[in-house]
């Protein structure tokens, strides 16, 4: 492939206003790049070249701008307890631009900003076709995958060394190819380094909130875990009009930075003797009209479906559980009308639904700023691990340009 590969020096993006439509001085050629690359689980990513393979069949590539650090890709580089996939590269939270198209791309062009999403909208599927579900059945996220979908193979390279792809997004990289149904179409008048948040953590407590829970106005909600996910729930709580907002985390650390969300109260487990959904209760009383789990603890989870009130509270979970974790209450729970629902990437299609969540974002009504808590360049990106590993702060954003 030596004879397609390109100087990195060439500005792919800035070239494109005088190239014809879908085409840059790019297209079709091998792109030498940085990208930290994880080459064993829980070592520091180390930034090294790699050849960027153009796009195929309805795959694009793009230039990442920004792009942040989720708690998945800190799980997945750990390798606790699943199978170990490296070398790698990670990154899943982003917003770039559009360097290539391949063949049977029509809805997105060169120069378009995007924003890529670890799990898909194929358009076609049964899911993808209800209105009701976003588990697209092509593109859902599968975290064993490091290749991609049109031909098993990988489109990152080192001396002709394949790495693994994540989530089908791999933002760590300067360029990255992406099944053109996990990328939302971005109003090019947004902020990249700002609503690249929305493209995991944010949009899934939001929706979860929003989509799932529906709490109406005026109504009391509960939030259990104030990590990135849990403030975002809050947030969507905010939104709806709550007048009571509910904050529950082990972590009393958690409590100052959840102030800003519009948290009116906050409950710390340890404190009580009896059985939290008990003091929810009383200070509610008889319970929430909704809540919503985002600690991935079982116990919590059960918790936040206890605490909603009799005869309407609506529970919703969001947590990831350990896997063997198992989900036990009382029948008589839901025979006394109380609902329990779960939620993935907070219902919302990421095609079809992610633009309007920016929309908010651009007419004041979403408030995205008070999560990003640092950043850092992108040469400092083991910075940004060593933050989540400590707890602090929410979202560091990468920059790729700095
Ligand atoms: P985080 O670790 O930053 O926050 C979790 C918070 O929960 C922490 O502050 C922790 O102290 C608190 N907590 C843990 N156990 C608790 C308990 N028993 N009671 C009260 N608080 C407790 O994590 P995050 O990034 O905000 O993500 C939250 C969860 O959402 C994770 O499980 C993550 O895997 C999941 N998630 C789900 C989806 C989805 O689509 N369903 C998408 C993204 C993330
Ligand atoms: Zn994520
Ligand atoms: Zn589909």
């Amino acid at each position: 492939m030596d004879h397609n590969r390109i100087d990195t020096s060439t500005d792919a993006i800035g070239a494109s206003s005088l190239l014809t439509k879908n085409m840059s001085t790019t297209s079709g050629l091998v792109i030498p790049c940085k990208a930290a690359v994880a080459w064993e689980a829980g070592k520091p990513l180390v930034i090294e070249k790699v050849e960027v393979a153009p796009p195929q069949a309805m795959e694009v590539r793009i230039k990442v701008k920004y792009t942040s650090l989720c708690h998945t890709d800190l799980y997945f580089w750990e390798a606790k307890g699943q199978t170990p996939l490296f070398p790698r590269i990670f990154g899943h939270e982003a917003a770039g631009i559009v360097e290539s198209v391949g063949e049977g791309v029509t809805d997105l062009q060169v120069g378009d900003h995007v924003l890529p999403v670890f799990t898909g909208e194929c358009g076609e599927c049964a899911h993808c076709k209800s209105e009701e579900s976003n588990m697209c059945d092509l593109l859902r996220i599968d975290t064993e995958r490091g290749v991609m979908h049109s031909d098993g193979k990988s489109r990152f390279s080192i001396n002709g060394t394949p790495i693994n792809h994540f989530v089908g997004t791999s933002t760590f990289s300067e360029y990255t190819v992406i099944h053109s149904g996990c990328l939302a179409k971005l109003n090019p008048l947004a902020p990249m380094d700002k609503v690249c948040v929305l493209s995991c953590g944010i949009s899934t407590g939001l929706g979860a909130t929003l989509n799932v829970a529906k709490p109406k106005k005026g109504s009391t909600v509960a939030v259990f875990g104030l990590g990135a996910v849990g403030l975002a729930a809050a947030e969507g709580a905010r939104i709806a009009g709550a007048s009571r907002i509910i904050g529950i985390d082990l972590n009393p650390n958690r409590f100052e930075e959840a102030k800003k969300f519009g948290i009116t109260e906050f409950v710390n487990p340890k404190d009580y003797d009896r059985p939290v959904q008990q003091v929810i209760a009383e200070m509610t009383n008889g319970g929430v009209d909704r809540s919503i789990e985002c600690t991935g603890n079982i116990n919590a989870m059960i918790s936040s479906f206890e605490c909603v009130h009799d005869g309407w509270g609506v529970a919703v979970l969001v947590g990831v559980p350990t896997k063997d974790a198992v989900f036990m209450t009382k029948p008589i729970n839901f025979l006394n009308e109380r609902t329990l629902k779960g939620t993935f990437f907070g219902n919302y299609k990421p095609r079809t639904d992610l633009p309007s969540v920016v929309d908010m974002y651009m007419n004041k009504k979403l408030e995205l700023d008070k999560f990003i808590t640092h950043r850092v360049p992108f040469s400092d990106i083991n910075k940004a691990f060593d933050l989540m590993v400590k707890g602090e702060g929410l979202r560091c954003i990468i920059s790729m340009e700095d």
